[in-house]
């Protein structure tokens, strides 16, 4: 069986062998969300070692990031949670600690998975788009500089390369995963030259794929359409800081930041966080935040490494737990705790085999 990402470039453990996954927690909420974690997979006997690194905000430029990547590349596969950047620090030299480790990296694809999840009630119902965007250009090539007091040069950077490269790695997901269908989204109306080029690369890409349906829209109208009419929608694809607009869209529509999963992908690592990647710094160690997006992400990533069996468990177990149970944070509604979640989810993966519906 392989998984619904790319392939993985090596086999991992699978028969009674432990597989040593790096873990980063990072800011805010997410070291208690990577107990929730681990406490699962400890409940389900998941054969998972974490080598946990603490990058964070403050410690970031003191090795930490580095050390990081030494975990992540002798691993090849991580979970994390997200390092704050912080807004205010008008440094130039200050660069995001996480855009730093998916371009050194070279996660060149970010994967987030919007569907719909039985339970939460939501104004759509039955959405299931997978949104892919460019990961590592565009405008978070972090080339800005003040040339002249008062006047600042941002630049966005787009190159027929990693445009054909994600064009490439979405028609090949559409193909892989059945899907019908592939958007991609731009606004070469005003950037003619970038955005362009973007378009032009999936058209390429586009022909040598004639089974899967190709359409192209514009940013701003896509935005409009994705919330007044998402089911036209099947994979998309589009430059960085649109996936990043779109993406908190999408997941706005299927329950919000604490539900869906976000996964990294590069040619040989890959890493699995939250979809929206928020710190949630204002929430933190209320045991409040919802931890539904982190569990889902550590689902997608045992299913990754080949432990189908274990992603299967956990992924229905937190289904059921929402829909069955009814235990919702306050984010979906509901008065429970982020503990009361992870009690759930760990009785559930303990008392039975799941009959798996929602995968
Ligand atoms: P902040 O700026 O406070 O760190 P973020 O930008 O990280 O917040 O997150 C955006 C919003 O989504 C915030 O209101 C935050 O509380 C909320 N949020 C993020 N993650 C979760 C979660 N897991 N559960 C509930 N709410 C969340
Ligand atoms: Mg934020």
């Amino acid at each position: 069986m392989t998984t619904d990402l790319h392939p993985p470039s090596r086999q991992f453990a699978l028969y009674g062998g432990r597989q040593t996954v790096t873990l980063i927690p990072g800011d805010g909420i997410g070291p208690e969300m990577s107990d929730a974690v681990r406490k699962i997979f400890l409940s389900a006997g998941v054969p998972v070692d974490f080598e946990e690194v603490d990058v964070t905000s403050d410690n970031f430029q003191s090795g930490s990031c580095e050390e990081a990547l030494v975990s992540i590349q002798r691993n090849e596969v991580a979970l994390t949670g997200n390092i704050e950047t912080k807004v205010d620090e008008l440094d130039f030299d200050q660069k995001s600690a996480n855009v730093t480790l998916r371009t050194k990296l070279d996660l060149y694809a970010n994967v987030i998975k919007v569907k719909s999840v039985p339970g939460i009630v939501t104004r759509h119902n039955n959405i299931d788009i997978r949104l892919i965007r460019e990961n590592t250009e565009g405008e978070y090539s972090n080339l800005e500089h003040e040339g002249v007091p008062g006047v600042v040069e941002s630049l966005k950077i787009i190159t027929a390369e990693n445009s054909l490269r994600i064009a490439r790695f979405a028609f090949e997901y559409a193909q892989r995963n059945s899907r019908k269908k592939v958007t991609a989204v731009h606004k070469a109306n005003i950037m003619k030259l970038s955005d362009g080029l973007f378009l032009q690369c999936c058209r390429e890409v586009a022909r040598e794929f004639p089974e899967v349906e190709f359409n192209d829209m514009i940013i701003d109208n896509t935005t409009m359409q994705m919330v007044s009419n998402p089911y036209q929608f099947d994979v998309m694809v589009m430059p960085n800081l649109y996936g990043n607009i779109l993406g908190n869209v999408c997941c706005g529509l299927v329950g919000g930041p604490g539900v869906v999963a976000g996964a990294n992908i590069g040619k040989k690592y890959r890493v699995f966080e939250t979809a929206t990647r928020n710190t949630g710094k204002s929430i933190a160690g209320l045991n409040i935040a919802n931890p539904s997006a982190f569990i889902f992400s550590s689902s997608l990533m045992l299913k990754y490494i080949g432990l189908h069996k274990y992603a299967s468990l956990i992924n229905q177990a937190l289904v059921d737990t929402l829909e069955k149970d009814q235990i919702h944070t306050a984010d979906l509604g509901g008065c429970h705790t982020t503990s009361d979640v992870v009690d759930a989810v760990c009785r559930r993966v303990q008392t039975q085999a799941y009959k798996v519906r929602y995968d």
